[in-house]
């Protein structure tokens, strides 16, 4: 496949970060990828795997001369990332991200992003509890969604044919990597996400943090049987704490919207074993199983997005 940029810049060389890398390395995607860290031992890190053909702590030098660039960073650092690198990026390049969140993002780069550089903010619905440049693996996005949110403002770039094509490329780019690719406004993916996502992780912390409390059973027991279910709690309560806290920060309104859902829904499981209701107990768990059956159906089962068990890369 030709190259779809000729050169692409990723800044934040962490678990997406260094998958997209070997990814577009893997499938030609791009002719040059830059990168950039935080720190020089991630920045080794990434050279001596071959992610990157140079590195850079300063995400202003890494987006000079760039077509496309990702921000793979957590979500709490665009504002002040984007402030710096935007007026440096080259007339008609892409700027995107694979933030977990997207009006946070709209809000915080909207207004920053000059006229001529398209601002299409993504998320790749794919992920797993690790982090870091060694976590990656060139076939994380394969069947996979990525979900592009587009501001209203791009369709209103002076040049409407080149916003649209900018966003053609962008969409090459994610299924070059093997991912499918669907366009929602920022606030449904939101929504959408709160609940497949955000709302699952913060349960996850809030029962193993309950079990970690718990007083009258030890800390040892709750580990020696932990395969009754609560390992699986434990392998997704263990993803990224910077990560997981901007989440919770920047989308409030949705998580807060679907918590409340949830809470009622728990009141009512709990009134139905309060007063001995099997029949509605059934009724609930069988329905749930159907929808463990079409979320196999769709090919989004075990290593699944944003919640998934890290495997050995495919190749
Ligand atoms: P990660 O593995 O923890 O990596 C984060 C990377 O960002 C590291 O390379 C880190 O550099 C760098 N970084 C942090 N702060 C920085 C700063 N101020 N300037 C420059 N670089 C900085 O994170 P990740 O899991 O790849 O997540 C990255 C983004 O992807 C987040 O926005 C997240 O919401 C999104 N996302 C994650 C998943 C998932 O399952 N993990 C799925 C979809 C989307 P150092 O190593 O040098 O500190």
């Amino acid at each position: 496949m030709a190259a779809i940029y000729d050169t692409i810049s990723i800044i934040g060389m962490g678990l997406i970060g260094s998958s997209i890398a070997l990814a577009s390395k893997k499938y030609g995607l791009a002719n040059h990828v830059i990168g950039c860290a935080r720190t020089e031992e991630t920045c080794q890190t990434a050279l001596d795997l071959g992610l990157a053909e140079r590195m850079e702590t300063d995400p202003a030098k890494a987006v000079e001369g760039a077509d496309l660039v990702i921000l793979c960073t957590p979500v709490g650092t665009f504002k002040e990332i984007g402030t710096a690198i935007a007026p440096l990026m080259k007339p008609g390049a892409t700027l995107t991200d694979v933030g977990s969140v997207k009006q946070a993002v709209v809000d915080a780069l909207e207004d920053i992003v000059p006229a001529d550089i398209h601002f299409i903010p993504g998320h790749p619905v794919a992920g797993t509890e690790q982090s870091g440049p060694t976590a990656g693996f060139s076939s994380l996005f394969k069947g996979r969604w990525c979900i592009l949110t587009p501001p209203e403002s791009n369709v209103y770039q002076p040049d409407i044919d080149e916003a649209e094509q900018a966003l053609e490329k962008l969409k090459s780019f994610w299924m070059g990597m093997g991912s499918m690719v669907e366009i929602m406004t920022p606030t449904h993916h939101d929504l959408v996400l709160a609940i497949t996502s955000h709302v699952p992780h913060l349960i996850a912390y809030n029962i193993v943090g309950t079990a970690r409390d718990l007083e009258t059973v030890t800390a040892s027991e709750v580990i020696k049987y932990s395969a009754g279910g609560f390992r699986d709690f434990t392998r997704i309560a263990s993803s990224d704490p910077t990560m997981w806290r901007d989440i919770f920060l920047t989308n409030k309104d949705a998580v807060l919207e679907m918590l409340g859902r949830f809470t009622e829904d728990l009141s009512a499981l709990q009134r139905a074993i309060r007063w001995g209701d099997g029949e509605s107990l059934y009724d609930f768990f069988a329905e749930s199983r159907n929808v463990r059956r079409r979320v196999v159906e769709a090919g989004q089962d075990e290593d699944t997005p944003d919640f998934g068990r890290a495997h050995e890369d495919e190749s």
